[in-house]
């Protein structure tokens, strides 16, 4: 079979098995740039692989209920979607969000085993959550649920098998919780979640780790077409941990973040956002951008309710480039057209696949345009993620500069490999091309040396 239809038949698979559209919107990004592989290389096709691969090894399922305030039950659903172990142990975030199901998971599982086989570091991919909404829940509610949600999660996870994270809804506080518990059913004090608080054994430069990454990426990339970021104006969405260490990376390199956003609308503030004031609002008082901006004189403020339909509000300012940082699909064929008639000619993804399929063939359709896909520009975050296992199996901690100085190293050779790999499979400045290919190509071959398992 050609290796176009054997990828059509491994997509027409996907969507016989379950009603499961953004699972099969990251499945055919990957799967089609992988044609150029699987053309030259028949024994991924006979080995079956694309078959293995889009099939979770593990999919765990369970129900976790807590008490509320007022003593009522709340009962959510809880998963861990275990996809590929070829390259290690289970590893991926966790994210708590009411729009959390199977679908969403095995998107976001299937896209990290790609990522974190690129980091160069040796990780499988997986990724879990729940449905559970962190808005409005007291501590107490939030403490008690993560509990609740470690009752179950902590039977198949384990600091060699699978080591979850954070991820949306999920940051410093829920991992501290999750890890108390974990550590009391089991017993263990080990290097079972990553993302934890630098007391007791967290990275220094994780919480740092996938905007800094994100911002290292973007600046090996327009080195490459002889451009830099300084003095570059950029548009930022979101307001959580990737869109604020991104604009704090921007400024260190000269550049401008000029918008936040968050479900409820996005802050343009043309001067450039005011990072210690973002910081204070989102990490201290767990505020929303609208408060930025009643905070901030010249900032305006547009509710989602306003946006044009369709379209995400955020990308209509004037910017040489754009983070998408907020979430998945927040970056539509409209929105790039808009952006490109503004003046922006880059996207880096701080998010996991921010960018339609539309889009995405848009940007690579313009021969002045430079897109990092999520895969490789957001990897930073896993990246470190793995530095703080190194140093928990050590039981040591090295120095924000050394962590950081590895995670640059990481996203040059992130950059690197996913340029070069482009390069011999002939789609030259494609790095959604080179990045699939360079992550496939790790995994594909350690799943042929480890025999039909
Ligand atoms: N949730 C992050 C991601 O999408 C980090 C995962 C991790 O550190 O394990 O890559």
């Amino acid at each position: 079979m050609s290796a176009s239809s054997y990828i059509n038949a491994i997509l027409e698979s996907i969507k016989i098995r379950a009603n499961e559209p953004v699972f099969l919107q990251a499945a055919t990004e990957v799967l089609k740039s992988l044609e150029p592989i699987l053309s030259a290389e028949k024994k991924y096709q006979e080995h079956a692989i694309l078959e293995q691969l889009i099939i979770p090894e593990k999919i765990h399922t369970f129900r976790v209920i807590y008490c509320d305030d007022k003593g009522k039950a709340n009962v959510n659903l809880g998963y861990r979607v275990q996809f590929s172990s070829a390259l290690g142990p289970y590893k991926g975030g966790l994210r708590f969000h009411p729009s959390v199901n199977l679908d969403l998971l095995k998107f976001l599982g299937f896209e990290q085993i790609f990522k974190n086989s690129l980091t160069g570091l040796m990780m499988g991919g997986a990724k879990g959550g729940s449905d559970f909404d962190p808005k409005g829940k007291s501590e107490a509610e939030i403490m008690r649920f993560c509990q609740a949600f470690m009752l179950n999660l902590s039977k198949v996870i384990g600091a060699t098998t699978d080591v979850p994270a954070g991820d949306i809804g999920v940051g410093g506080r829920e991992i501290g919780y999750m890890f108390g518990m974990y550590k009391k059913l089991t017993g263990f004090y080990d290097g079972t979640l990553t993302g934890k608080g630098l007391n007791w054994g967290g990275s220094l430069a994780r919480t740092e780790a996938t905007g800094y990454g994100c911002v290292y990426f973007t600046d090996e990339m327009l080195k490459k077409a002889k451009q830099g970021l300084e003095g570059k104006v950029c548009a930022v969405s979101g307001s959580g941990n990737v869109a604020i260490y991104t604009i704090e990376k921007l400024y260190q390199m000269g550049a401008k973040p000029v918008t936040i956003s968050d479900s409820n609308g996005f802050v343009y503030d043309k001067n450039g956002i005011d990072l210690e004031l973002l910081k204070e609002i989102k990490e201290v008082k767990r505020g929303r951008v609208s408060d930025y901006a009643k905070a901030r004189k010249d900032a305006v403020y547009t509710e989602a309710k306003a946006y044009k339909k369709g379209t995400n509000g955020v990308w209509s300012v004037p910017c040489d480039g754009a983070f998408p940082s907020a979430t998945q699909n927040e970056l539509n064929l409209e929105d790039i057209k808009t952006l490109y008639s503004n003046g922006c000619r880059f996207v880096s993804e701080g998010a996991n696949m921010p960018s339609t399929l539309e889009a995405i063939d848009f940007m690579l359709s313009k021969k002045d345009f430079h897109f990092g896909p999520a895969k490789a520009a957001n990897a930073g975050g896993v990246a470190t993620s793995q530095l703080e296992m190194q140093q928990n199996s050590s039981m040591s901690q090295w120095s924000f500069e050394e962590v950081d100085k590895k995670l640059h190293k990481i996203m040059k050779n992130i950059f690197n490999n996913s340029y070069e790999t482009a390069k011999e499979f002939k789609h030259a400045g494609n790095l959604v091309v080179g990045s699939n290919i360079a992550g496939f190509k790790k995994v594909a071959d350690a799943m042929i040396d480890h025999g039909y398992i």
